[in-house]
């Protein structure tokens, strides 16, 4: 068949389902993927024939994406910071948002003197401490997760990224005392209230995992309280914490921070100017 035929497929077969600029960028990720053919070839040569063989995984994908499937699930990749992560469905996609609390983090980490100890709590693809440790050859970092089956998805971003993270299989809500001191410790941890799910898309809600992604609605700050207790026992003096929050729960998460002694908390807006990331000082 020729490729813009199967193209002209994606977009009859998922009308109404996606709209189509979101078509276009997933049929171009999977050619790209199965047949290594670059976009552009696309848009030059249209009649480019694909042979029975080479349509196969893409009819496959389309069948996938009908069901919803996140396209970095169906390919097995996802780009974080310039970076390819493996990801599966035991680890959250890596979201763009979480970007901008890395560069957060590397804005003041540049600045350090010597060996920065860093920690992230609920690792997931490994996306935040690996990122970090790509970008800051000066600092020895840790990773905790209570999955064991995202550690190895972590273990393997970290080697396919030629960093070294030490991973520690843990629950934080079980945790009091790790024997380490960091001078960051960082943490996406789940924030959606149940009562936030009716406005997700199926693509997460029927396909990335809940224990990465909810909390109960009687007590979304669950995570911050713990981890906020946590840090003030295992942060250097002077060191920080940085959060990815509920967009909603912005002022409420400031006070959780203050209640257990960080100061100079600032309180940071994504890129859509939704109140995201949030960062305090224990002194
Ligand atoms: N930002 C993610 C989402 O909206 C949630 C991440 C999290 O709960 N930590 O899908």
């Amino acid at each position: 068949m020729l490729l813009k035929e199967i193209k002209n497929i994606f977009h009859v077969e998922l009308d109404g389902v996606y709209p189509k600029e979101e078509v276009d960028s997933f049929f171009y990720l999977m050619v790209e993927h199965y047949l290594g053919l670059e976009r552009f070839v696309l848009a030059l040569e249209p009649n480019t024939m694909v042979t029975k063989e080479e349509e196969q995984p893409l009819f496959e994908g389309l069948s996938q994406l009908k069901l919803h499937r996140p396209v970095q699930y169906i390919l097995g990749v996802a780009h974080f910071m310039d970076m390819e992560f493996k990801v599966d469905e035991n680890v959250l996609i890596p979201r763009p948002e979480t970007e901008e609390v890395v560069r957060w983090i590397l804005e003041q980490a540049k600045e350090h003197r010597g060996v920065l100890k860093i920690l992230d709590i609920g690792t997931g693809s490994g996306c935040i401490a690996i990122a970090l440790a790509k970008n800051l050859p000066n600092a020895e970092v840790y990773a905790l997760d209570i999955s064991s089956e995202s550690l190895i998805v972590a273990e393997e971003n970290a080697a396919k990224n030629g960093v070294s993270i030490e991973f520690i299989e843990k629950d934080i809500l079980q945790t009091d005392k790790l024997y380490l001191n960091f001078d960051i410790i960082v943490s996406n941890p789940p924030y959606v209230r149940e009562l936030e799910k009716k406005q997700m898309s199926a693509n997460v809600t029927d396909h990335e995992p809940d224990q990465a992604l909810f909390v109960p609605d009687d007590n979304p700050l669950l995570f911050y309280r713990k981890i906020s207790e946590f840090a003030t026992l295992h942060l250097n003096k002077g060191g920080c914490l940085y959060f990815e929050i509920n967009q909603y729960l912005g002022k409420d998460t400031v006070q959780c921070m203050e209640s257990f002694g960080f100061t100079e908390l600032q309180l940071r807006k994504d890129m859509f100017g939704n109140d995201r990331m949030l960062k305090g000082k224990l002194v």
